[in-house]
């Protein structure tokens, strides 16, 4: 059931408005689509738990990760997966909280990082960075938070492991202003210094949310709500300096600020262990009252897709062969408009051709789950899906075609081949094939010639997937070199030349046209920019 419109905090955090009986509108305005920006360990997995245990789970789409002693969601993708114990497989995990749709979208991290991590960002409307309280800002953090703010997504901060000695937090807050720029404006306040985490002092009231441990944080952790009076009768001098600590906050500026939030300048702080469950409920309740829900988004053609106008979806990520015994392919798409129901016929904007939904899916991997229906800001799973690629509209009538999804900074260059010259053409077919899937960036210049092209990632396991594709579908056996190269920055016609001439870079065309200029390392790229400002040297989103 839906609430009415002019009650909803959707409302507050910037939802459209639309008339009560539109049900794509209602649904658009109770969801909250987001990622956890985060580096390897700072708890991405343990805090998703964290999240489900308070909500009521409706879908899994293999967001949590098959570790030990925690639910494990296999999927039978591909021999590396299996071998590796990672899930790459992994995309949205659905709950209801409070009368609202939460979509978790999950960003591949550790050894399964790759473009498609950057992709997703292009799918949610809003990100919780979550920061290890005891190392601060992380370089995987760092990249991710970058596309957040190019493509303006609102960041939530949830510094995690505050159960564990670390830093202090105001010295968090700071490294996080001066090193990214972010304004943090906390709504909370831990009681308790780092590894004598209490409870949260709510800055809104003064009120004090005091935690309790339950035996290995398997439930939830239970909650008494005191006002200051009591909490100081409690606390003593941990409670005192929270309070004094807040204080200092509010005469700086640092109090929530809902424009400033939604233009991501600042970023609301909840201190939190995922692991104990302690401040959980306050990160849902901040999504709930502050991510922004659904919104309107707008075509090549320049017209805006209102939440409540007919369905139309775009497609942020694309597997294939998941199913070793059919060979799918699997495309997930974000709904952006009106009302998705399986079966519908819908038209993909790339091709004009009808696409049937029959097949539309939530969980995948091993439990694949039928989806019945979705709306704006849910994530469904298409199967065969040939034509798709990331960054195609689907949509009903009328027609709709969203911008394509951009290429990021790639960090990881290396050369492949054919083993065999016998196999060149379809060698080349199969490179086609997989640039224009967005598996990894082609790369060519004319003193490599044809033959061996240039593949350019995110992350090295994208090159693992090219290279067992390009044996189980187009039996080509591949040699492929890691070439020495870390940075890339966009240039044009006019540098490429004298950028060619230097030590230690090579220039190159990207098939969608870009030129790119490839550095050994990020010395020797600021050794030739301040030698030769003449050159047009751009960063790339996410760049480092
Ligand atoms: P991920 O790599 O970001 O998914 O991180 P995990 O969720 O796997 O967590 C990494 C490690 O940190 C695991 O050993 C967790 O048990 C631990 N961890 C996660 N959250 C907390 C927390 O709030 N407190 C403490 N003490 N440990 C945590």
């Amino acid at each position: 059931h839906a609430s009415a419109p002019n009650t909803d905090p959707a409302t507050a955090a910037g939802g459209a408005h639309s008339p009560g009986n539109d049900a794509a509108g209602v649904q658009a305005r109770r969801r909250r689509t987001f990622a956890v920006i985060s580096h390897p360990d700072a708890g991405k997995s343990t805090l998703t738990e964290a999240l489900a245990l308070h909500a009521r789970v409706i879908s899994e789409a293999g967001a949590v990760h098959g570790k030990a002693g925690r639910k494990s969601t296999v999927s039978d993708w591909m021999e590396m997966e299996k071998a590796r114990g990672i899930s790459v497989s992994s995309t949205a995990l659905q709950f209801t909280y409070d009368d609202h749709v939460i979509n978790l979208v999950d960003t591949p991290g550790h050894s399964d990082f790759s473009e498609d991590t950057y992709r997703v960002l292009t799918a949610v409307d809003a990100a919780v960075m979550l920061i290890d309280a005891g190392k601060g800002l992380e370089p995987q953090t760092l990249k991710l938070f970058q596309v957040c703010k190019h493509r303006g997504i609102p960041v939530v901060t949830v510094i995690n492991k505050w159960d564990r000695p670390g830093r202090s937090p105001l010295e968090l807050l700071d490294e996080i202003e001066e090193r990214i720029g972010l304004i943090p404006t906390p709504l909370y306040w831990p009681v308790g210094i780092a590894g004598d985490f209490r409870g949260l002092l709510r800055r809104s009231d003064e009120g004090f949310i005091r935690f309790t441990r339950t035996s290995g944080g398997a439930t939830v952790a239970p909650e008494e709500h005191l006002d200051a009076e009591a909490a100081a009768a409690r606390e003593g001098d941990a409670w005192q300096s929270a309070v004094e600590e807040s204080e200092l906050l509010s005469e700086t500026g640092a109090d929530h600020d809902q424009e400033m939030y939604l233009a991501g300048q600042t970023s609301p702080v909840i201190f939190a262990s995922a692991m104990l469950n302690f401040g959980v409920r306050q990160i849902l309740d901040t999504l709930v009252a502050y991510a922004p829900p659904p919104r309107a988004r707008d075509g090549v053609d320049g017209k805006s897709r209102q939440v409540s106008d007919p369905f139309s979806a775009v497609v942020f990520k694309v597997q294939a062969g998941m199913d070793t015994a059919h060979r799918d392919r699997l495309a997930f798409m974000r709904v952006v408009s009106g009302t998705f129901e399986r079966g519908m016929v819908v038209t993909h904007a790339q091709t004009g051709r009808p696409f049937a939904t029959k097949y539309a899916l939530t969980v995948f991997g091993r439990d694949r789950n039928t989806v019945e229906d979705a709306y704006p800001g849910d994530i469904v799973g298409l199967v065969n899906a040939n034509a798709l690629a990331p960054g195609h509209t689907l949509y009903s009538d009328p027609r709709i075609e969203f911008a394509p999804i951009p290429s990021f900074a790639p960090e990881h260059f290396a050369m492949i081949s054919a083993r065999s010259a016998g196999k060149y053409k379809q060698f080349r077919k199969a490179i086609d094939q997989l640039d224009t899937e967005g598996v990894v960036q082609v790369l060519r210049n004319d003193a490599r010639g044809d033959a061996s092209p240039v593949m350019a990632a995110v992350g090295p396991m994208q090159f693992e997937v090219v290279t067992a594709r390009m044996q189980a579908e187009f039996g080509v056996e591949t040699v492929v070199n890691n070439l020495g190269y870390t940075v890339a920055r966009e240039t044009d016609k006019e540098s490429a030349p004298g950028l060619n001439r230097q030590r230690g870079v090579e220039v190159f065309t990207r098939s969608d046209g870009v030129i790119l200029a490839l550095f050994s390392d990020k010395w020797r790229l600021q050794y030739i920019e301040k030698e030769n400002p003449e050159l047009t040297l751009r960063p790339l989103v996410a760049a480092s």
